[in-house]
């Protein structure tokens, strides 16, 4: 027998339309406007190895990163951008504090934006003209970068510390100088390691004017906390429509940091889902070691790219109804498994051979999906 499963006809809903920001390109990537909401990542390598950070770049790009920044301290770094701005395939950002002359190094070595410190930008200041005319002439974007750590020193002194309204006034004033010259490809970040006060701040920002905004939750810490912060943050502005690029920053490999970014937005439905398991948390009632049989299926599955939802229940008790809610599932019971095909249960094979029969089915309803886009349950 074979049901033909259908793919949904409208896209799945969101907690709030995006909210409307001006939009922006950095390099191929379009940010802000109704440009999907895109994830960075930053290289961990010294820049100026060459070889190792494109590798990195290209570790990121595989991963599913959108854009990649890179730290730019030193001579030897800026003088390495315009080959790793040539080979990169996702666009490069170049994180510069302190020297303006880095600036325009970023600018002519092809880099698709530059990253600026308002914090620092007192050696900017006086040069925005001269940066906003390079940076035009080369179409590259800018981000207005305020950190928490390092703010500028009058605002300090005025709130006592880095106050959501501190860090927004530090940017909007930034923000105010290159409009001044007519310069607008830019976006802004307001950075804090506090989730509470990072929100508040990108609250207050977007509600001051219509820059595309860069989400981070800075310093969040190892991938444990820093995971949680960070979607925590993000989950609470996206969930508004605020939010137009966003970057976790973990103490943990930057590919990590692609893969939660990616995970945020397909909880909120702002990136198609891909491979999603379903598993029980298995409870007393478990007749099966449900936590080695979800990782053996989430390795076997791994790279999967199509919408799938797979289902790995513990008993026979909720398992059944649950997995039938998944494209493909098992519920587990009496040294058996039920595998699930949309609510249909095609065969019932031995524990040992759960995980092998539900990644075959995957991969043959994958072909599927990838053909016809639209897969078929055959009950054997
Ligand atoms: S599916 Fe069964 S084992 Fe898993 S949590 Fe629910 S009741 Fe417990």
């Amino acid at each position: 027998m074979s049901i033909n499963l259908g793919m949904p006809a409208l896209p799945p809903p969101t907690l709030a339309p995006r909210r409307k920001t001006r939009q922006i390109k950095v390099g191929k990537v379009l940010v802000g406007g109704d440009a999907p909401v895109s994830v960075q990542s930053m290289t961990t390598t010294l820049t100026a190895d060459v070889n190792t950070t494109l590798q990195q770049i290209a570790e990121l790009t595989a991963s599913g990163c959108d854009i990649v920044r890179v730290a730019c301290p030193s001579q030897d770094d800026a003088d390495a951008l315009p080959e790793i701005a040539q080979h990169s395939q996702i666009p490069v950002i170049a994180d510069i504090h302190f020297q303006p002359k880095y600036v325009f190094a970023a600018i002519e070595a092809g880099c698709a934006a530059v990253r600026v410190n308002p914090g620092n930008i007192r050696k900017f200041d006086d040069q925005v003209k001269e940066i906003a005319a390079a940076a035009k002439d080369h179409g590259t974007s800018i981000r207005i970068g305020v950190n928490a750590g390092s703010l500028d020193p009058r605002l300090l002194k005025k709130y006592g510390k880095a106050t959501p309204e501190a860090l927004v006034e530090s940017a909007v004033w930034e923000a105010s100088l290159f409009e001044e010259h007519d310069f607008h490809d830019f976006k802004i970040s307001v950075k804090h390691n506090d989730p509470v006060v990072m929100v508040r701040a990108y609250e207050l920002l977007s509600e001051a004017g219509d820059w595309p905004l860069h989400l981070g939750v800075t310093e969040a810490g190892p991938a444990f906390q820093g995971t949680i912060k960070s979607s925590v943050a993000f989950g609470a502005l996206l969930s508004k429509g605020i939010g137009d690029t966003i970057r976790v920053s973990l103490s943990a490999p930057p590919v990590e940091e692609v893969k939660v970014g990616l995970q945020i937005l397909q909880s909120l439905n702002l990136r198609e889902r891909k491979l999603e398991i379903v598993s029980c948390p298995s409870c007393g009632r478990a007749q099966v070691d449900v936590y080695t049989l979800a990782e053996q299926v989430t390795a076997g599955l791994e790279g999967m790219e199509v919408p799938l939802r797979v289902a790995v229940m513990g008993c026979v008790v909720n398992g059944p109804g649950e997995a039938r809610e998944a494209d493909l599932g098992v519920a587990s019971g009496n040294g058996k498994g039920q595998i699930f095909v949309k609510g249909e249960v095609i065969k019932t094979v031995p524990e040992s051979k759960i995980v092998e029969t539900l990644i075959e089915e995957a991969l043959r309803i994958a072909e599927e999906m990838g053909e016809t886009g639209e897969p078929t349950v055959t009950v054997s």
